[in-house]
């Protein structure tokens, strides 16, 4: 396949200073076209709006998945693109469970960074900001039938974003939500599925009315075992141990969550995966032993939980601020990204 490159006119204009998350995109996209069973015509070409008949099928039954991920460009002008592979790799993962087609990783990472260049202009180097990156497949079939579409559009757009938070990176207070649910075995929590995010909403608008920034997901089974925090993985520091859940098929296998467990084995941390009871986390919690809570993922990359609210009852985290392993993992992988520290994983793809 040979990737076609269409280049816009227009010059990257960017207010650096109020990008907020996701607001803004840059002047290309990627796009490419499955069908008659294969995919083709993959495309760099000017950003701008699609044509799809109201009939198509992803806006029907939701048959699409996505990724995330970032660019970042330090003050040496090198980009840097954290562990790219694993993402493709893992939309991959994605596709097999909505029955979408697989795609060649190795060419559409290529394509990508080839984007990234060509937008490179968009680019933050502010600390905190970064080029955030989502790749999508959508089902494009325009008819009404719940079945497996036989054509997809699969594109690549990309937002220059600054830090998630808007107040900067602070503890958050979490709601442990014990009636709606995120996602049960056999579901699609393991993947990254556009329904998930639907379902998810209501809880976190509730969490909002009850004071709270984002939701604790219990199992959706016992409602007992802690699983994730809002789209993000949870993790909890007893002392110096750190536990997080088991990956057992309801948990996204984030790879910010994956860096942090080998970050942590690399600086000779005790890490465990394990079912996590919250009635555990509350005793610890009560007697003080529980001293950190924080969450991972690709937006925010690390974020303290200072606070829960669980059974109408308010439990504080530790001292209540960002806890010692919190600040040191968001600084650790923070640099390992733009460039400030070595990289001891080969976590990152110079581009
Ligand atoms: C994307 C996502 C994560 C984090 O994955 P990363 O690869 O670290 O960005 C965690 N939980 C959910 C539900 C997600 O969608």
């Amino acid at each position: 396949m040979k990737l076609n490159i269409v280049k816009s006119n227009k010059k990257a204009i960017v207010d650096f200073d109020n990008l907020g998350f996701g607001k803004i995109f840059t002047n290309h996209i990627f796009v490419m076209e499955y069908n008659g069973g294969e995919w083709k015509n993959p495309q760099i070409k000017p950003y701008g709006a699609f044509d799809l008949d109201p009939s198509t099928a992803v806006f029907h039954y939701g048959q699409a998945v996505f990724e995330g991920l970032k660019a970042y460009k330090n003050s040496k002008g090198e980009i840097r693109l954290f562990r790219p592979q694993d993402n493709f790799k893992r939309m991959n993962e994605s596709c097999d469970r909505v029955c979408i087609p697989n795609f060649d990783e190795k060419f559409v990472l290529d394509a990508m960074t080839q984007l990234v260049k060509i937008d490179s202009g968009f680019i933050p180097t502010k600390a905190g900001s970064s080029l955030y990156i989502r790749p999508s497949i959508i089902a494009t079939d325009a008819v009404l039938g719940v079945h497996p579409s036989s054509s997809y559009l699969f594109f690549i757009i990309c937002s220059p974003v600054g830090a998630y938070y808007k107040n900067g990176f602070g503890p958050i207070k979490l709601l442990v939500e014990e009636y709606y649910t995120r996602a049960a075995l056999g579901g699609t929590g393991a993947n990254k599925v556009i329904g998930n995010y639907a379902a998810s909403l209501i809880a976190q608008q509730k969490a909002m009315k009850l004071g709270c920034n984002q939701v604790m997901w219990l199992d959706a089974k016992d409602k007992r075992f802690v699983e994730e925090v809002g789209a993000m993985n949870i993790f909890f520091v007893l002392g110096d141990k750190v536990i997080t859940h088991a990956l057992n098929g309801s948990i996204l296998p984030g790879l910010t969550r994956d860096s942090v467990i080998r970050h942590l084995k690399y600086l000779g941390y005790d890490v465990s995966e394990q079912q996590i009871d919250i009635n555990d986390i509350v005793k610890y919690a009560k007697d003080k032993t529980l001293t950190e809570i924080f969450g991972t993922g690709t937006a925010a990359v690390i974020s303290p939980v200072s606070e829960f609210l669980y059974k109408d009852e308010n439990f504080a985290v530790g001292s209540g601020g960002i806890g010692k392993i919190t600040q040191m993992l968001y600084d650790d992988l923070t640099s390992i990204q733009t460039g400030v520290k070595n990289d001891p994983h080969g976590f990152v793809k110079l581009i």
